[in-house]
């Protein structure tokens, strides 16, 4: 059974890959099918094994023999990873589902966020969604709460954005990570939500000092839907290894 979550966790994350490089663009999901981006050649099934192709093949693309991005089997990776922890930590089908389809949306979100600073909306209204079918299905009596909760931080964040980009005259955040935080927080709840705010505003503390001392730059811009969407994977993949209750109420 196991080596069924691993392997598909794998072949997820070939899609999920998929997405991360074609919904920046705005190209179709589904047509045309694996090709090179160097030289568009269309790819074999036996050269699109995930994981695996990239380390036979040795990083190289066998069409052009061009270096392939280490995203690629890394996000496999990742993705069988989290098959695999659901597997252990999640007790039924119904909520390794899911945790599944939602950390799969944030796995996708962080990279096309720390590359390209873009959050799919689809993806947002795809972890809306499976949270409320969740609610609706199985735990409709803590719906109003995780319902008010979402309404709470967004409207909090919103007045946040409004006034600091009106006082300080720039940018602060984008409204796509203000509907990452709230459908995020209609996911876990607010206590957790905050708790991930905490952390993914610490990530960005660290990684604003970094690229300071690389980059020397002035305007830093950060991509915070990453440092969100690692901070709400972390958090709730931690809380239900170690059993830590974080709710108040
Ligand atoms: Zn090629």
């Amino acid at each position: 059974m196991i080596i069924l979550y691993i392997f598909l966790g794998a072949i997820f994350g070939s899609f999920l890959n998929v997405l991360i490089h074609r919904m920046p663009l705005n190209k179709s999901i589904i047509l045309p099918s694996s090709h090179c981006p160097k030289c568009k050649e269309s790819i074999m099934w036996y050269n699109n094994i995930p994981i695996i192709s990239y380390l036979l093949l040795k990083g190289k693309s066998s069409c052009c023999n061009k270096h392939i991005t280490l995203r690629y089997p890394i996000v496999e990776l990742l993705s069988s990873l989290l098959w695999v922890w659901s597997y252990f930590y999640l007790n039924t089908y119904h909520y390794q589902i899911l945790f599944l389809i939602i950390s799969s949306c944030l796995l996708v979100i962080f990279f096309t966020d720390y590359n390209q600073f873009f959050i799919p909306v689809e993806l947002n209204f795809i972890i809306f969604l499976s949270a409320l079918l969740h609610f609706l299905i199985f735990d409709i009596n803590n719906m109003q709460y995780h319902f008010f909760s979402m309404i709470v931080l967004s409207v909090y964040f919103l007045v946040l954005l409004l006034l600091s980009s009106y006082l300080l005259k720039k940018e602060t955040m984008g409204y796509g990570d203000i509907i990452l935080i709230a459908v995020t927080t209609f996911w876990v709840g607010l206590i957790d939500g905050m708790i991930i705010i905490f952390i993914a505003s610490i990530f960005s503390i660290i990684h604003w000092i970094v690229l300071k001392i690389i980059t020397k730059d002035e305007n830093i811009i950060l991509p915070f839907g990453s440092t969100i969407s690692l901070a709400a994977i972390l958090l709730f993949v931690l809380k239900h290894t170690f059993k830590i209750e974080t709710n108040l109420f």
